[in-house]
């Protein structure tokens, strides 16, 4: 293949929430199994200038990347099917390309010329195109979010519209992902929607090549010919994608619909590989046919919309897959049940693991730190991302080190005892200034700790999010009291993980090792958890029966 990119356009069609990220990261898969380079653009046609000021309560996860971007959360499931880093080029969101036009702007650039839609913001949108293929990559798989006919994406499918016609016939794909509903009381599935939705994408300009039409049901070749002849697709590109039981078996379906043949074919390139596909195979198959289960307990604050823990629900399931076990996730609500000790203890009765996930603010956190205290005098698994890792020192700050109002500064600034502060080196306090740290950084891990060898090695790197850190003025007490600091900074002035000994699995990261787990790698942190707790409800069965017998 010549060195030029190819750009795969995916748009979205009568409803929202399709799954067009899973389609694009599924191809993004297929192409990649193929031996082709691969790398993506997700637009995001909201004015936020990045996701990270977003509440997960209304838009999921903030997915973070090596580079300290904060993303979509699709990003994450493109790094997870795709197996590879992106970063801050990889997402654009309206606001990020309004904000850099209205500089330019400031800065007297267009010198004195009207600033419209058409051409400065769809240059700026074609620039982040040209701009994320910078590396001439094979193929880019750009998603437009949001579904056509808003009123937010126009200019994105303009902006793709000029893209088409510049990069030449042969250069560019698009897909439309489309919904067929079913309707229950007359047995049908219905493709008008989807015939007037790729109507509104024509009436723009962009005659879609591929449709992927999401159904609950199988859509009969009838339909589909149907299909076909309404939006001016050939019927052999009018893919299926059904409901399936697990995300990671859409790559599967998808290759057997011959998708990547589709796309290939109107990119004038011959489909010569056949995609090895068994090792993802088995991870479906470990998913969808697990011989156990085990039940994780996840304690957070936004457990009404699991899309919040996203990438930490995923790594889970990884593990799970890789150790033939279903993950029976237990949601508690930090804040409604365990902020009684009692309750809490009941919620923690049946569970086999603990995670606390990342988090901000006050809300919650004495919830966390009881649930963490039962974990640690239970030896019940305990894996704190985070913030999750700033409760367990707490928790452990006021039980076992005396110090009793042990807290952070961010829940108490007046705490006398402030375990977790913003970074304190000595008695000088640095603050951050409303930043946070974030992105990838480099952390070594003490020799024998129970970190070093569940990862193998002794440096290790992992993503950030956080403003608040260990209190380096607490750190002897801590350690003389039994907290071991396992993973550190290389400079050893923050403190990046620790974990208890004389426990089953008690271990906790100031990092979100959730971004770097993968369905083919689990993430090491991940699977020691599910492991123990796989082993705790072994040996509690275990016991269970030999007392049976005994009565
Ligand atoms: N709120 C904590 C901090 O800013 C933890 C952040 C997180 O869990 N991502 O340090």
């Amino acid at each position: 293949m010549e060195n030029k990119t190819k750009y795969i356009f995916v748009t979205g069609g009568v409803v929202s929430s399709l799954g067009k990220g899973i389609v694009g990261a599924s191809l993004g898969k297929l192409l990649r199994a193929r031996g082709y380079s691969v790398t993506i653009l997700k637009f995001d046609p909201y004015i936020n200038v990045d996701p990270g000021t977003m509440s997960p309560f209304q838009h999921g996860e903030v997915f973070v990347t090596d580079d300290g971007a904060e993303t979509d959360l699709d990003l994450g499931h493109y790094e997870r099917f795709i197996d590879a880093n992106f970063g801050r080029i990889n997402n654009v969101t309206a606001g990020s390309v309004y904000l850099n036009v209205i500089n330019k702007e400031r800065r007297g650039d267009y010198l004195g010329g009207t600033v419209q839609i058409i051409p400065h913001i769809t240059d700026e949108i074609k620039n982040r195109l040209k701009e994320a293929a910078k590396h001439n990559p094979d193929f880019l798989i750009a998603e437009i979010g949001g579904t056509v006919g808003d009123i937010e994406s126009l200019p994105f499918l303009e902006a793709i519209r000029q893209f088409k016609v510049e990069a030449g016939f042969g250069n560019t794909v698009s897909i439309h992902v489309t919904l067929i509903p079913y309707l229950n009381c007359s047995g049908e599935l219905k493709t008008k929607p989807s015939q007037h939705s790729v109507n509104t994408l024509r009436s723009i300009g962009i005659q879609p090549d591929i449709l992927v039409c999401r159904s609950s049901k199988s859509i009969p070749q009838s339909e589909r010919a149907k299909l076909a002849l309404f939006t001016n697709v050939p019927p052999e590109a009018v893919i299926e994608c059904k409901d399936l039981k697990t995300i990671y078996e859409v790559p599967v379906a998808l290759e057997a619909q011959n998708l990547p043949k589709e796309v290939l074919k109107r990119l004038n390139i011959q489909d010569k590989t056949v995609p090895n596909l068994d090792s993802w195979k088995t991870i479906v198959n470990g998913i969808k046919n697990p011989d156990k289960s085990v039940k994780i307990a996840l304690a957070g604050k936004y457990t009404k919309l699991s899309d919040a823990y996203i990438s930490v629900v995923e790594s889970l399931k990884h593990a799970g897959a890789a150790l033939g076990t279903s993950i029976e996730l237990k949601w508690i609500d930090s804040e409604d049940v365990c902020v009684d000790f009692k309750k809490a203890k009941d919620v923690m009765a049946d569970v086999d693991g603990l995670v606390i996930p990342g988090g901000f603010g006050i809300r919650g956190v004495e919830g966390k730190i009881n649930v963490i205290n039962i974990a640690r005098t239970s030896n019940t698994p305990f894996l704190g991302l985070c913030l999750g890792m700033q409760c367990a020192v707490i928790e452990y700050a006021r039980n076992m080190a005396g110090l009793s109002d042990a807290n952070s500064t961010e829940f108490n600034p007046e705490t006398p005892h402030p375990v977790i502060d913003l970074m304190r080196e000595q008695e000088e306090v640095v603050d951050y200034g409303g930043t946070m740290r974030l992105g990838a950084y480099d952390c070594h891990l003490q020799s024998g700790t129970l970190a070093e060898k569940m990862y193998g090695t002794d440096i290790i790197s992992e993503r950030h999010r956080h403003r608040y850190e260990v209190n380096n003025f607490f750190r002897e007490k801590l350690s003389e009291s039994g907290l071991t600091f396992s993973g550190m900074s290389p400079d050893r002035k923050l403190v990046e993980m620790i974990e208890l000994k004389n426990h089953r699995y008690f271990i906790a990261s100031q990092f979100h090792p959730e971004f770097k787990s993968r369905p083919e790698r689990p993430h090491p942190l991940f699977y020691g958890l599910v492991k123990a707790a796989l082993e705790r409800k072994e040996n509690a069965n275990r016991s269970e029966k030999l007392q049976q017998t005994f009565n």
